[in-house]
């Protein structure tokens, strides 16, 4: 495929062009442009020209157009969710239903779009009014990881673009086809050219352009800690805004009079979806210690029951997206058994037809696991659970805060005053009492510590591309 910058398909000036790889086979299926400077330089001006006109119109305007992309999308699910499936690994109905869901963020973005106002303070004396009105902040450059490409572009492009922004997004080296794919069903759909354009390419080279260029005002980002990091500081230099989405190492507590069956389940599906490639996921689980063997048996019946889908083949769970993110969940596996943590099952790669070929690991139990061990302190990023046993609810609050990280947190506690107490101890942005549900669409996202900085989803995210004016206006009273 080649790049979709002002409505059309470029290739890179250079030429030159990077392989996307089916994860299941290692089969390099396509190409994409490999992009630099001159290229981030071009989509960013085509953003800046569309800007002129997006910016201006009409909510309602808008809105009309983005509800059109939205449905397109939908109509379009299966290709998207195709395209998907085949960059990223994951089985093809988890891939339709992000589509689904990203395009449902769409339309919430768009609502909330149309309920957003200003003010204007009543203190002024005669002849004085002050209108505080929110302009959109200007061209937005996205940065995506692989995990979820759709949905995380859409928790920055869908707010933007309702805001009146224009955006240059930079999809994932391992996961771009889906994203090129969406920009030109929205631009067919009726939105103008410009105001969505897709450069690929590695985050040290076109990335780093992006987030450099003068002209953008805004940089959201999705990603490691490593590469947001870099980004915030390189942002400073022209003082951007910036969101940052980063990792999680999200900690679960199981207090002894928890419903087990409810907590095994929600665990089990959480810790391990999309083969664990996903920040808000179960990392650590601190157990109380009267239910702890329990929780265990339940826990591996259910984890033990997942199923990994071999090449072209049906199943829960779909490979690793590259050998970096494999070898992860292999060494924090190994370290943990090394240290002395019980097995209880998966632990080490899956071979044999269908899967030779593909960065296969499987769901895995770590139990009996302390503090130095690497399950406990660092992001997976795949479907490895660590869990260790605590004497007390407060032994568990105090060991699952001490971490860099503050994405997310989950209590399982039938005590409702120590639930409470739980969530509220717990450092992090999002947290969940007695079950796991999806993260939802009209709720602030994001987290705090090292797991980064800024809301999206809901109003939330739309506020976050406005930006505050002060209009001071002088008039003469008439006698
Ligand atoms: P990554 O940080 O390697 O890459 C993310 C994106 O940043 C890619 O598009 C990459 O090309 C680009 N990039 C890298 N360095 C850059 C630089 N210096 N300048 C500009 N762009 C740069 O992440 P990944 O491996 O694709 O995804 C996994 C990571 O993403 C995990 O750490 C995970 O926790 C995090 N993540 C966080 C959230 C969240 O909402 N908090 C959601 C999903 C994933």
């Amino acid at each position: 495929m080649e790049m979709f910058i002002d409505g059309a398909w470029v290739a890179a000036k250079s030429g030159a062009t990077d392989p996307v790889t089916d994860p299941s086979t290692s089969e390099v299926f396509d190409t994409v442009p490999r992009a630099g400077a001159v290229e981030a330089d071009i989509a960013i001006n085509a953003a800046q020209a569309a800007f002129q006109d997006w910016s201006q119109r009409t909510m309602a305007e808008r809105v009309a157009v983005l509800k059109t992309c939205g449905k397109a999308m939908l109509e379009s699910a299966e290709v998207l969710g195709a395209a998907l499936h085949r960059e990223l690994g994951r089985p093809l109905a988890g891939c339709i239903a992000e589509i689904k869901s990203s395009a449902a963020l769409l339309d919430i973005y768009t609502e909330e779009g149309l309920r957003l106002h200003g003010e204007m303070p009543i203190a002024g004396g005669a002849g004085e009014k002050t209108i505080i009105t929110r302009e959109p902040v200007g061209v937005v450059v996205a940065i995506t990881p692989f995990n979820f490409p759709i949905t995380l572009l859409m928790f920055k492009l869908g707010a933007a673009l309702t805001a009146g922004c224009t955006v240059v997004a930079k999809p994932s080296e391992d996961t771009p086809t889906s994203t090129l794919l969406l920009a030109e069903i929205f631009h067919k759909a009726g939105l103008p050219k410009g105001a969505f354009n897709v450069v690929t390419g590695s985050g040290l080279e076109v990335g780093e352009a992006l987030v450099n260029h003068p002209i953008p005002r805004k940089i959201a980002f999705t990603g490691g800690g490593v590469a947001g990091k870099a980004i915030a500081a390189a942002a400073a230099g022209t003082v951007k805004r910036v969101t940052l989405e980063l990792g999680g190492h999200c900690p679960a507590i199981v207090c002894a009079d928890a419903d087990l069956d409810k907590a095994t389940t929600a665990i089990a599906r959480h810790g391990t979806a999309n083969s664990g490639q996903f920040c808000y996921r179960v990392n650590r689980i601190y157990v109380e210690r009267a239910i702890y063997e329990e929780f265990l048996d339940k826990l591996t019946a259910k984890v033990s029951a997942l199923t990994l889908a071999p090449a072209g083949g049906e199943g829960d769970l779909g490979p690793m997206v590259n050998e970096k993110i494999f070898a992860n969940s292999v060494r924090q596996s190994e370290d943990a058994r090394d240290k002395g943590a019980r097995v209880l099952c998966g632990g080490s790669r899956v071979t044999g037809a269908g899967y030779d070929d593909g960065f296969y690991f499987p769901p895995t139990i770590l139990a009996d696991v302390t503090d130095e061990m690497l399950v406990l302190q660092r992001e997976t990023f795949g479907p490895v659970l660590g869990i260790c046993v605590v004497d007390s609810a407060r032994e568990a609050l105090e060991r699952a805060n001490n971490s860099e990280y503050g994405l997310a947190g989950f209590v399982f506690c039938r005590d409702l005053a120590k639930g409470i107490m739980l969530c509220e101890g717990l450092e992090a942005g999002l947290v969940w009492l007695n079950d796991i549900q999806r993260s939802s669409h009209y709720a602030p996202f994001g987290g705090v510590k090292q797991s980064g900085m800024g809301r999206e989803k809901g109003r939330w995210g739309v506020e976050s591309y406005l930006e505050y004016k002060t209009i001071y206006l002088s008039y003469e009273v008439p006698e």
